[in-house]
C-alpha cells in the first residue's frame, strides 16, 4: 500500500515492538534498530524464537477451535503486528469462508503493510484501523468496525501478546472489561500474554531491555493473566502454557524433534466466552 503517512511516520531511532517481533518471526520488516535490540534479548532469553512461534500456533487453533466449536465468525483482532501468513483472517476463512475480521494496531509499519491483511475471500471482509488499545472507546466507534462487524452477534476479541505492553498504571483489566461490554453474549476473549512465571532472573532482563528500549512492558503471573477472564466462561484447559492449550496431535515423523519447554514458551494463553 502507498502511504505516505505512514511513510513519514516511521521512527528508526528505536526498536518496535512490533518490528522485534517480526524478527523473531524470521521475517523482514525491520530496520537495523529493531534486530540489535531483538538480538540482545535473544541474547538473555534464547527461547523468544521457540515464545513467537508458539504465539502465532496458538492464534491459530483459538481461531480455529472458535470457528467450529462456537460459531464465531467475527473477529477484532487488536494489536496485530506485522502481516504473517497465515493472519488470523486467513486461518478463520478456511474454516468459515465468510468470516469477518476487523484488525488494529497502532504502529505505523503495520499500517503500511495493512493491504496483506484485506485479502479477504469474496465472502468475507477484512479491514484495518490504525489505533491504540489504550483508547478502546475510540476504536470501537471507528466507523470502519461497523462496517464489517455486526456487534449485535458474537465476536471474538482477540489480544495476543499485547497487553504486556499495557501496564498496571493504565487499567489493562478496565480496557479488556471495556471492550468486552460492546460485545454481545457468545463473544469472545482469546489472550496470550508474556510471564515472568518459569524464569523470573531472565524475564527481569528482558524487561529492562524493553524499559531501557522506550517499551514499557509489564510481564503477568499466571493469576494476573487469569483475571482478564474475569466474568467469562473459561474453556478447557484454562490459562496456561501456549503449547498446551489444545495442542495438534504431533505430525507423524516428528519423534527425536527436542520438546519445547514451559520456560521457552513462558506464554500464558487461554480463551473464554461471555455467557
Ligand atoms: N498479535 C500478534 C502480534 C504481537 S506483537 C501476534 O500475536 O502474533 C505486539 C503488537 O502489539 C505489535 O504489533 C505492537 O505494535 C502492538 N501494540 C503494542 N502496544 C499497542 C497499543 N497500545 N495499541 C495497539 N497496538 C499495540
Amino acid at each position: 500500500m502507498s502511504s505516505p503517512h505512514a511513510a513519514r511516520d516511521i521512527d528508526t531511532s528505536r526498536p518496535h515492538s512490533a518490528r522485534m517481533y517480526d524478527y523473531y518471526l524470521g521475517g523482514k520488516d525491520h530496520f537495523e534498530v529493531d534486530r540489535k535490540a531483538a538480538e540482545t534479548v535473544a541474547a538473555a532469553y534464547p527461547g523468544i524464537f521457540v515464545c513467537a512461534r508458539e504465539n502465532r500456533a496458538f492464534m491459530h487453533r483459538a481461531t480455529r477451535v472458535l470457528a467450529t466449536e462456537h460459531g464465531i465468525r467475527q473477529w477484532l483482532d487488536i494489536g496485530t503486528g506485522i502481516p504473517t501468513e497465515p493472519n488470523l483472517h486467513q486461518v478463520a476463512q478456511t474454516v468459515v469462508p465468510d468470516a469477518r475480521v476487523v484488525y488494529a494496531d497502532n504502529d505505523p509499519l503495520v499500517l503500511k503493510y495493512a493491504e496483506r491483511l484485506m485479502r479477504s475471500t469474496p465472502q468475507g471482509r477484512t479491514t484495518y484501523i490504525e489505533a491504540d488499545v489504550n483508547d478502546p472507546q475510540t476504536l470501537v466507534n471507528a466507523p470502519e468496525l461497523a462496517d464489517v462487524l455486526d456487534l449485535t452477534k458474537p465476536v471474538a476479541l482477540s489480544m495476543n501478546a499485547l497487553m504486556h505492553f499495557v501496564t498496571d498504571a493504565q487499567d489493562p483489566y478496565g480496557i479488556v472489561g471495556n471492550l468486552l461490554d460492546v460485545l454481545p453474549s457468545g463473544s469472545a476473549l482469546a489472550l496470550s500474554h508474556c510471564t515472568p512465571d518459569f524464569d523470573p532472573e531472565t524475564w527481569q532482563k528482558v524487561t529492562d531491555i524493553y524499559n531501557g528500549a522506550g517499551t514499557p512492558v509489564q510481564f503477568r503471573s499466571q493469576k494476573d493473566v487469569a483475571r482478564f477472564f474475569d466474568g467469562l466462561d473459561l474453556l478447557e484447559p484454562g490459562v496456561i502454557v501456549g503449547h498446551r492449550w489444545r495442542p495438534d496431535a504431533a505430525p507423524q515423523g516428528t519423534a527425536g524433534t527436542e520438546p519445547v519447554t514451559d520456560a521457552q514458551v513462558s506464554l500464558w494463553t487461554g480463551v473464554g466466552i461471555k455467557p
